[in-house]
C-alpha cells in the first residue's frame, strides 16, 4: 500500500533529504532539518506520487489521503497545542507546492489558510494583535484568491493602493486593523462580483481546494513549459506541502527573509541575505519593499541605510548564522534559505542547494577543496558544464568611458547590449527576427521567462538580488539589473527615465550585470580572463580526464580560439568552407563547369596553393597536435550561382553563355542532395580533386613541420563511406600522392587514412572497413539524419510536436539518440577494434559538445570528443565527469 503523507515536526520526521523524489525538494529538506533539531514549524508532506495518481485516476485525489492528511494535521495541533478550524487557538497553514527539482516561481504557495471571519478573530485575540489579524487574512484572500481561484492579484492591489491614497498612508504597514478589516470586506465584495461565489469560510474546504490547485498547477501553460525547457518528466508530479504557519507580520521584532550561505553572485564565503521587518512570505522576493541586509557587512557593501538584522535582532541573527554554518557541512554545499522570526524566535523554512553564478560555483568549489570539505574530483563534478558559456561571456571594456544613466543591484554577471522593449512578448519578437534587445521591466514575473529567454540582457526598477528577475537570470546565465531605482519606468507612456536622459523602445542601452550600471548606446567589450578559479577546476578536470578533447575548426582564427580553450587537436577540419572564399569560389567554378579532366586539372592547379597555405597555416597553429582533414564532403552544385542575376553574372565573368551555364547547373540539380552526389562519391568520380588536397596537405605537412620543428602526422578523412571498396579506391589515390611527394622531397611523412562513420551501414560494416581505415570519427549530425531517416534541415517542422506529445524525449540532433544511433556506434566501435586493436576513435558531430552525449562516449570508450572551439571548455569538464563516475 502507498504511504501518501510523511510527517515531520517536533525533532522528528518519516522522511529525510534522500526521500526528495518522493517528496520534492522542499518536503525532504524540510524533514532533514527536523531531524537535525532545528527550528522548523511542524507540518506534513503529500507524495509527488498523489499528483501522478490525480492525473491518471481523471483528477480524483486517492481513496486513503483524506485520513492520512488528519492524522497529520492531529499531529501539527498537539505540538502547536492549536486547532484548525478552532474559533479560540486557531492552527492556520501554509500550502506549499515542491517537485523534484525547483522550478522557480512555477507554483505559488498560500499562507495563513484555515483563516475566516471567526478565526480572524481569534487570531487576533490570542496575539493580542487585531492589526496582525486582518493583515494576515488580507493576505491570505488575495493569495487564495489568485492562486486557487484564479482572480488576478491586480484588482486586490487597486483596492488597496486605493484605500492608501484615501487614508493618506504611504506603506501597507501603516494600515491599522480596522482599516484592514475594511479592506477584507471589499476583497470578499470583488471576489463575488468577479467570481460569482463567497470566498469560502470553511478551512476544510479551502484546505482540499488548495491541495487540488498545487496539483492543477503542475499542468499550467507556465509549468509544462518550463519542463520541456528543463526536460523534467511529467510523471515526476508535484509534492504537497502543508506546514503550520509563524509569523514575520507579527510586529517589529518579527521578520522574514532569505539568505544564501555564501554569496550567489561571486561565491566569497560570507553569509549573504535579505530580510524584511513586520513582513510576510514572499514580500522580501516581490520586490514590493526594498529589503534589507541580513548582515552588517552586507548593509555597509550595498550602502543601505536601514538596519541590519545583525543590528535589529542580534540573537535570532546569531541563531541564524549558526545555523547555516551546520547547514553548509551537513549538506557539503553552499545554502538558499528561507526563514522567519516571529517575536523573537527564529524558524528554518526551506534549505536547498543555492543557485549560483558559474563563477561564484567555481569559487565556492575550489574554496571547499581548500577547506577539506570536498576533493578535487567531487569539486570537478559539482560544475555544471553547460554553465561554462556564462564564463565566456564578453564584459565592458574598463578602458571606455561610461556614460552611466542609472543603476541597480548586479544580479547576473557580464554585459549586454540591445534596444528597449518592454514586454516579453516584443522581446520573443525581436529575437525571432535576429534584433538584440534588453527586457526592461518593473519587476519580472514567470509570465516573463520566455521573454528573458529571447533577450540578451534584463533591467528592472525594482526588487533585490533574490527578486524573480535576479534568480532566473542568473539561472539562464544572462546578464540582469535589478533594484534599478535611480531609473523611473514609466509603463503608461512606455517611456523609461534615467539620470538626465529619457529613452523609448528601440533606444540601445548597455547593462552590466557585475557593477549593476545602466549605460547610454553600444560599448566596448572584453572577453574574461579564463585563469583563477576556472583554470584550478580545468586543471583538476584535465587530470581526471580520460577522453582527449579536439575541436572542430576550419579557419586559423578558429583554431587559435580553440588552443586557448585547451584543445587538444582538430577533430575536424571541414574543407569546403576554404572553397567558398573570396576568388576561390570563381576557380572552384571553373573547375566544376570544366568539361574535360584537362580542364578540371588546370583549376585545380590554381586551387592546389591556396589550400596548401590553408593547411600549412592549421598545422603551425596546433603545432604538432593531431590534425584531422576531411576531404571535399558537399555536392558540387552548392559551389554554383542559383538565381538567373547570379547566373548571368558568373557567366559573363567565365566568358561562356548564360543558358549553357544554367544548362550545366541544372544537371547537377538532385533531388535529395543529402543523400546524393557527396562525400566520397565526389572523390570516386572526380579523383583529381582529391588528388590535389592530398598533395595540399602533405606538402602543407613537410612545409609546417619545417618551421616548428614538430613532426605533423595528417588524419585524412574520408566522408560518407559505405562500402570497403570505397575507401580502398581513395586511399589507393592518397597513398600515390603521399609516394610521390615523399620522392620530391625527400623526407619522410607519417600519415593516417580513415573514415567518418555516419552511415548505417558503415558501422554494421565496420570490421571489414577497419581493414582499410586507420581511424574512425563518428559524424554523428549525418549518422542521426541516415539513422533516423529525418533530414536534420527539416527536422524542425515536426520535432516540436513529437516532444510537446511525448514521442521522443530529446532532439536527437542536439543529444545523442543513445538507443539508436548509440547502439550504431557501439557496434562500429567494437567491430572497428576486432579488427584494429589500436583504432583511434573519436566523434565531430555536434554531439560532441553535449555533455550528455559526451558521457556517452566515455562509456563506450571512444578516445576523443570533437567540437566547436567555445564549446571545448564544456567538452573537457564533461569528459572529466563521465571518467570520474566510470571509475565509481
Ligand atoms: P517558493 O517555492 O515560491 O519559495 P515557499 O513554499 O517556499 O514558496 O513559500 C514562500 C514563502 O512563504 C517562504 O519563503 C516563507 O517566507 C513563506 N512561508 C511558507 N510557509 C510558511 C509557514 N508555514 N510559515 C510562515 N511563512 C511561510
Ligand atoms: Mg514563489
Ligand atoms: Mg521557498
Amino acid at each position: 500500500m502507498t504511504k501518501w503523507v510523511y510527517t515531520f515536526g517536533g525533532g522528528r520526521a518519516e522522511g529525510r533529504a534522500s526521500d526528495y523524489e518522493r517528496l520534492g525538494g522542499k518536503g525532504a529538506n524540510l524533514a532533514e532539518m527536523c531531524t537535525l533539531g532545528l527550528p522548523v514549524p511542524p507540518g506534513l508532506t503529500i507524495v509527488a506520487d498523489a499528483c501522478d495518481n490525480y492525473y491518471k485516476n481523471g483528477r480524483k485525489l486517492p481513496e486513503a489521503l483524506k485520513g492520512e492528511v488528519a492524522a497529520g494535521l492531529l499531529q501539527m495541533e498537539a505540538i502547536t497545542g492549536r486547532r484548525f478550524g478552532d474559533t479560540s487557538k486557531p492552527l492556520l497553514i501554509s500550502v506549499r507546492s515542491g517537485a523534484r527539482v525547483s522550478m522557480p516561481g512555477m507554483m505559488d504557495t498560500v499562507l495563513n489558510l484555515g483563516l475566516n471571519d471567526q478565526t480572524v478573530q481569534a487570531l487576533g485575540h490570542d496575539a493580542g494583535d487585531a492589526r496582525f489579524a486582518w493583515d494576515s487574512y488580507r493576505r491570505f484572500i488575495q493569495m487564495y484568491a489568485d492562486v486557487v481561484m484564479g482572480l488576478d492579484h491586480e484588482v486586490f492591489e487597486e483596492i488597496l493602493e486605493d484605500e492608501k491614497a484615501h487614508l493618506g498612508h504611504a506603506l501597507d504597514t501603516d494600515l491599522s486593523a480596522v482599516e484592514w478589516q475594511h479592506v477584507v470586506s471589499r476583497y470578499k465584495a470583488v471576489i463575488e462580483e468577479e467570481l460569482g461565489e463567497a470566498f469560502p469560510q470553511d478551512p476544510e474546504v479551502q484546505l482540499w481546494r488548495a491541495v487540488g490547485a498545487v496539483f492543477a498547477s503542475w499542468m499550467s501553460a507556465r509549468a509544462v513549459t518550463y519542463r520541456l525547457l528543463h526536460n523534467i518528466p511529467e510523471t515526476w508530479g508535484t509534492a504537497v506541502n502543508i506546514q503550520a504557519m509563524v509569523f514575520g507580520n507579527l510586529g517589529n521584532t518579527s521578520a522574514t527573509g532569505v539568505a544564501f550561505t555564501r554569496n550567489p553572485s561571486s561565491g566569497e564565503n560570507e553569509l549573504y541575505g535579505e530580510f524584511l521587518v513586520n513582513a510576510q512570505g514572499e514580500d522580501v522576493v516581490a520586490g514590493i519593499r526594498t529589503p534589507q541586509s541580513i548582515t552588517e557587512a552586507g548593509r555597509i557593501a550595498s550602502g543601505l541605510e536601514r538596519p541590519s538584522m545583525e543590528k535589529l535582532m542580534p540573537e535570532a541573527f546569531a541563531e541564524f548564522r549558526h545555523i547555516c554554518r551546520q547547514l553548509e557541512a551537513h549538506y557539503r554545499d553552499m545554502q538558499d534559505l528561507e526563514f522567519t522570526v516571529e517575536r523573537g524566535t527564529l524558524w528554518m523554512l526551506q534549505t536547498r542547494s543555492g543557485k549560483r553564478t558559474t563563477k561564484a560555483a567555481l569559487r565556492i568549489a575550489v574554496d571547499m577543496v581548500a577547506d577539506g570539505v570536498i576533493t578535487e574530483d567531487e569539486a570537478v563534478s559539482r560544475i555544471d558544464p553547460a554553465s561554462l558559456d556564462q564564463l565566456l561571456h564578453p564584459t565592458i571594456d574598463p578602458r571606455v568611458n561610461r556614460e552611466v544613466i542609472g543603476s541597480g543591484l548586479p544580479a547576473s554577471p557580464g554585459a549586454a547590449t540591445g534596444a528597449i522593449v518592454f514586454t516579453a512578448e516584443e522581446a520573443v519578437e525581436a529575437e525571432a527576427e535576429g534584433r538584440k534587445v534588453i527586457l526592461v521591466r518593473v519587476e519580472t514575473s514567470p509570465e516573463d521567462i520566455h521573454g528573458m529567454h529571447a533577450a540578451e540582457g534584463v533591467l528592472t526598477t525594482r526588487g533585490g538580488m533574490t527578486s524573480h528577475a535576479a534568480v532566473v537570470a542568473r539561472g539562464m546565465g544572462i546578464p540582469c539589473v535589478v533594484g534599478a531605482g535611480t531609473m523611473r519606468l514609466d509603463t503608461r507612456n512606455e517611456r523609461l527615465m534615467g539620470i538626465g536622459i529619457t529613452l523609448q523602445r528601440g533606444d540601445v542601452i548597455t547593462i552590466d550585470g557585475s557593477s549593476g550600471q545602466v549605460l547610454k548606446g553600444e560599448v566596448a567589450m572584453i572577453q574574461p580572463e579564463l585563469s583563477g578559479d576556472f583554470g584550478r577546476i580545468m586543471g583538476w578536470a584535465d587530470r581526471s580526464r580520460r577522453m582527449t578533447v579536439r575541436t572542430n575548426a576550419d579557419t586559423p582564427a578558429d583554431a587559435r580560439a580553440a588552443r586557448s580553450f585547451g584543445a587538444e587537436g582538430i577533430g575536424l577540419c571541414r574543407t569546403e568552407h576554404m572553397f567558398f572564399e573570396g576568388d576561390r569560389i570563381q576557380v572552384m567554378r571553373e573547375m566544376i563547369l570544366a568539361e574535360s579532366e584537362e580542364g578540371r586539372r588546370v583549376a585545380l592547379a590554381k586551387l592546389l596553393p591556396m589550400q596548401r597555405s590553408d593547411f600549412t597555416h592549421l598545422f603551425t597553429i596546433m603545432h604538432g597536435l593531431p590534425v584531422t582533414i576531411r576531404l571535399l564532403d558537399p555536392p558540387l552544385h552548392e559551389f554554383l550561382p542559383k538565381s538567373d542575376e547570379e547566373i548571368a553574372e558568373v557567366a559573363a565573368a567565365m566568358g561562356m553563355g548564360a543558358a549553357l551555364l544554367r544548362q550545366r547547373v541544372d544537371a547537377l540539380h538532385e533531388f535529395n542532395p543529402m543523400l546524393g552526389h557527396r562525400g566520397c562519391r565526389l572523390a570516386i568520380s572526380h579523383p583529381e580533386i582529391v588528388e590535389m588536397q592530398a598533395r595540399a596537405i602533405f606538402e602543407a605537412a613537410i612545409d609546417a613541420a619545417r618551421e616548428t620543428g614538430a613532426a605533423v602526422v595528417p588524419e585524412i578523412m574520408v566522408p560518407l563511406v559505405g562500402l570497403r571498396s570505397e575507401l580502398d579506391y581513395v586511399k589507393a589515390r592518397i597513398d600515390e600522392v603521399a609516394a610521390s611527394v615523399i620522392g620530391e622531397a625527400g623526407m619522410r611523412i607519417d600519415y593516417l587514412v580513415g573514415t567518418m562513420i555516419e552511415l548505417p551501414r558503415a558501422a554494421l560494416r565496420a570490421h571489414v572497413i577497419a581493414e582499410a581505415a586507420e581511424f574512425f570519427s563518428f559524424g554523428t549530425n549525418d549518422l542521426t539524419q541516415t539513422t533516423f531517416g529525418m533530414s536534420r534541415d527539416d527536422a524542425a517542422a515536426f520535432i516540436p510536436t513529437y516532444q510537446r506529445k511525448g514521442i521522443i524525449e530529446h532532439d536527437p540532433f542536439i543529444s545523442l539518440d543513445f538507443d539508436g544511433v548509440g547502439e550504431l556506434i557501439r557496434i562500429a566501435a567494437e567491430r572497428g577494434r576486432q579488427t584494429r586493436a589500436d583504432m583511434k576513435l573519436g566523434i565531430c558531430g555536434e554531439h560532441g559538445g553535449d555533455p550528455a552525449s559526451i558521457h556517452f562516449c566515455e562509456t563506450i570508450g571512444l578516445d576523443y570528443v570533437s567540437c566547436s572551439p567555445f564549446r571545448v571548455p564544456i567538452a573537457r569538464l564533461a569528459a572529466a565527469q563521465a571518467a570520474i563516475k566510470a571509475r565509481g
